[in-house]
């Protein structure tokens, strides 16, 4: 069976030559075939060279690249490209490890599977699907999970809210292997309830990882704020580290009432613990300087270009609230989750903040994604959580 063939215009082929995995409507000359969403296509160069082949979509990104090698996209395909995915995952210690069943397992480009987020909690994948071709091999992608990763017995999708909305397809949230409704995931031997019928994303902030055990080697008798909480990730590392107080926040009342839940979870009788359904800029502004470990992880700020100004604002106006309160020689773990805002733009919101308050500052460590978040070296875009952490005198 021949498939569509997609040819650029003279010179298009720039990117594909650097092994970037999107090409943009406008570098493309011709459609050969017919294609529709989520067909698997074959791009050629001007002169009719074979460059890629990869899948189509409507839009302005029109084509994602599967690889830069003539091969078949079939099952084999998928099996092979999950199977190193999760070999990585177990070479990196975080899948095969009874401290810890929580991961991602699929993190798009980084792995090299454009439109495709897999995330692992204990027996159970979630998968979410940005595209279309994505969406209609569904059933494929959970079959080869189940062959795949050990003891995985459930698939969830979970794709109403990712999937691009003119698409000509039904989004859908659903199991498409087996049931389970009361989750327990682990995460370096702490225990989260993971809702991903109802939670955000894929029911947990998987990111933050490494992030969180860093935090607990600071906590020690600190008194510890944490901002934009949602499960309280950030709280329970605070609390085993040996925290006097932790105090979490979050704007939703569903969030907290599972920061809560996870609490009851993993320490009895808490008493050092305490949760405020409140907005952030608020509970900041009464906080008077009674804390002296405080962590920002705001939701992304700013999803698209266009409103990065109101994003870079936002980021210094939250940053200084905090270095107003933050009690001498405090730690802050500040972080901004926006893909198009820059380590370096917001490392310049932060310090404008800094300056603003007149605090000295110091730079302990810079943070990003972990490493089962890969950044495919050849895009760049898929490089989204920075973090700062600083000592404030
Ligand atoms: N730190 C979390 C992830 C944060 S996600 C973790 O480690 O898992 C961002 C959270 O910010 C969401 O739970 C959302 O409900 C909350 N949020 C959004 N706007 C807010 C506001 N103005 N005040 C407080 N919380 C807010």
């Amino acid at each position: 069976m021949t498939l569509p063939q997609i040819t650029l215009k003279k010179g298009k082929e720039e990117a594909l030559l650097r092994f970037h995995p999107w090409i943009f409507s406008g570098a493309i000359h011709r459609i050969k075939g017919d294609p529709q969403e989520g067909d698997i296509v074959e791009v050629y160069n001007a002169q009719q060279q074979w460059m890629a082949i990869g899948y189509y979509q409507i839009g302005s990104i029109t084509v994602r690249i599967l690889s830069f090698i003539p091969i078949a996209i079939d099952t084999d395909f998928w099996l092979n490209k999950i199977q190193s995915a999760y070999n990585l995952r177990v070479t990196l210690g975080l899948a095969e490890n009874t401290q810890n069943t929580t991961y991602r397992l699929i993190h798009g480009e980084g792995d090299n599977l454009p439109g495709l987020v897999i995330d692992v909690y204990g027996t159970t994948a979630v998968i979410q699907a940005h595209t279309v071709a994505i969406h209609k091999i569904r059933h494929t992608i959970a079959s080869v999970l189940i062959q795949t990763v050990k003891g995985l017995e459930n698939v969830y999708y979970k794709s109403e809210g990712t999937l691009p909305f003119k698409a000509d397809v039904t989004p859908e949230n659903n199991y498409l292997i087996g049931q389970e409704t009361n989750c327990i995931a682990m995460e370096h031997g702490l225990r989260f309830h993971v809702d991903w019928l109802r939670g955000q994303k894929t029911g947990f902030f998987v990111d933050q990882r490494e992030n969180r055990l860093l935090l607990e080697k600071y906590a020690k008798d600190r008194s510890v704020l944490n901002m934009f909480c949602y499960t309280g990730g950030f709280s329970f590392y605070a609390l085993r580290g040996g925290a006097k107080l932790v105090h979490s926040v979050d704007s939703s009342a569903k969030a907290i009432e599972l920061t809560n839940k996870n609490v009851a979870l993993n320490f009895a009788n808490e008493n050092r613990h305490t949760a405020f359904a409140e907005d952030a800029f608020k509970f900041l502004e009464q906080a008077k300087g009674q804390y002296d470990l405080i962590i920002l992880d705001p939701p992304a700020f700013a999803k698209h270009k266009n409103v990065l100004n109101n994003a870079l604002q936002g980021y210094r106006k939250l940053n200084a609230k905090a270095f107003e309160q933050i009690k001498p020689n405090g730690i802050l773990f500040t972080f901004s989750c926006s893909q198009v805002v820059s380590k370096e733009q917001f490392r310049l919101s932060v310090f404008s903040a800094a300056a603003q308050s007149g605090r000295k500052v110091r730079i302990l460590h810079q943070l990003t994604q972990p490493a089962d978040h890969p950044i495919n070296i050849y895009h760049a875009e898929g490089e989204y959580l920075k973090g700062l952490v600083l000592y404030v005198e």
